[in-house]
């Protein structure tokens, strides 16, 4: 299928040493005869002038060519690297638009990958999830299913259940086959398997949505009571590695440290002061935004003195839902002891942010409610495809009672295995509705 040639800056905005602009489409050896005046050969650097129309340079750099098929959105491809100045870049991309490409849209080379077979939908959503990453731990879990790992634990669930349809099926087709036939195949027996092999993924599939989404903490507690203090202990050696969620933009009242490669996005509520600063009204909007969808409030109080009147108001304001942690900081002066208790409505620890007495406690509390448990091989995922292994998990448990009823319907049984197979489909993109699609690639950087 021929498409239409899109072009974008393929790196980060501002200056760099090296800039890239990349190029797909249809036959793209005219496009760079027509840009360089030379004939690329395929994978290998050209040296070339990058010139305008009127044949001046605009830049000399690099050209690559990745003929169609071997190339990462499958068609050919052309990468000029130039000079990594903003402008050059754009009168490079201007140049492109001239001969004829259109500016890419978010994540449209993923996209194309993904139409041409190149890679699965995981694997796409793998690719912006490591351009993302906030941790080591979530870059390499990344990477693992970039690569394909977690595509293949679903195509080998995905190859059971079809293996166990068949033999449904031909029980369908022949009447005089009956239960006792699926019994011989044995073919309880695999379901019984298959749904143990699903709970393993969804569990390392959780964990993997751990590491990309992170853990998000809602920091509450008056003025020097040791906040700003907590979080650099919390941090400890490698201080905060912050990365920005994509669309977002970093503010004073959000940082992300990690705990064991968990990003914990942290809120602190001290900034949600009455303003009449417009600026700082966005910013405070977004915040409560983002507490509304958090996992747990700490509430640090000074240990000599509790829990306050204000420290109530705050934590009225407030969603219920959230998980309570009640920090008492500064034992070191009031010589209490470092531990976790529970309490009425939290779970309470004290401890010492300046000495560093029970900072242990607290970050396995966190790991604890965030469900973290060290799993090897950890391959990142998304809520949408823990949703996806769910909705799998139940038609084959449906599946399940169907069969171990007194009067057993094996086509009910061949619909949830069906089911079942189209709800794990949804995960590579083998079933996946054209809308979706879109929003998942909308939310890519440009130029991937
Ligand atoms: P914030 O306003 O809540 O962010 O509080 P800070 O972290 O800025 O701490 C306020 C003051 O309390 C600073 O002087 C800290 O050094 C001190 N502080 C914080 N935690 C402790 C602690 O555990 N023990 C003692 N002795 N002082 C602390
Ligand atoms: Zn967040």
């Amino acid at each position: 299928m021929k498409s239409d040639t899109i072009a974008a800056i393929a790196t980060a905005p501002g200056r760099g040493g090296v800039g890239v602009i990349r190029i797909s489409g249809s036959n793209l050896l005219p496009f760079a005869f027509a840009l360089t005046g030379k004939t690329p050969k395929p994978r290998y650097a050209t040296l070339a002038d990058f010139k305008a129309g009127d044949g001046t340079a605009i830049d000399s750099g690099l050209l690559l060519y990745f003929p169609d098929p071997h190339s990462f959105t499958g068609e050919d491809v052309l990468e000029l690297q130039g000079h990594g100045g903003p402008v050059v870049m754009q009168m490079l991309l201007a140049r492109c638009l001239d001969l004829g490409a259109r500016l890419a849209e978010p994540g449209e080379f993923s996209r194309r990958a993904f139409l041409n077979g190149k890679l699965d939908l995981a694997q796409a959503e793998a690719v912006a999830d490591l351009i993302d990453a906030a941790t080591t731990s979530a870059a390499r879990s990344a990477v693992r299913s970039l690569q394909g790992e977690f595509s293949k634990a679903i195509h080998g669930l995905t190859d059971e259940l079809i293996n166990l349809r068949m033999l449904v099926e031909a029980t369908l087709d022949f009447p005089e086959e009956d239960i006792d036939f699926l019994k011989a195949a044995n073919a309880f027996g695999r379901l019984e398997n298959l749904q143990i092999r699903l709970a393993e993924v969804f569990d390392r599939a959780g964990q993997g949505k751990l590491l990309q989404a992170g853990l998000h903490v809602v920091l509450a507690g008056q003025p020097n009571v040791g906040k700003s203090s907590l979080l650099n202990r919390l941090a400890g050696d490698d201080l905060a590695i912050v990365t920005p969620i994509a669309g977002t933009t970093r503010d004073a009242l959000r940082s992300t440290i990690q705990i064991e490669g968990i990003p914990l996005h942290i809120i602190d509520t001290a900034g949600l002061r009455e303003t009449e600063d417009e600026v700082e009204k966005i910013g405070i909007e977004r915040s409560w935004r983002e507490i509304e969808r958090s996992d747990v409030v700490l509430l640090l109080v000074d240990a000599r003195s509790g829990v306050s009147a204000a420290d109530r108001e705050i934590l009225d304001r407030l969603p219920e839902r959230l998980q309570r942690i009640t920090v008492y900081n500064k034992i070191d002066l009031s010589g209490a002891q470092a531990e976790r208790h529970d309490e009425a409505e939290t779970t309470a620890i004290a401890l010492s942010a300046r000495s560093g007495d029970g900072i242990e406690l607290l970050r396995q509390e966190l790991l604890r409610i965030a469900g973290w448990h060290q799993t090897e091989d950890v391959f990142i995922a998304r809520e949408r495809h823990l949703r996806a292994l769910a909705m799998a998990q139940e038609h084959i448990a449906a599946a399940r009672s169907v069969v171990e009823s007194a009067l057993p319907a094996l086509e009910l049984f061949a619909e949830e295995l069906r089911l079942a197979q189209h709800a794990l489909g949804e995960i590579t993109g083998e079933f996946t509705a054209d809308d979706l699609l879109g929003v998942i690639f909308s939310r890519f950087c440009i130029g991937k």
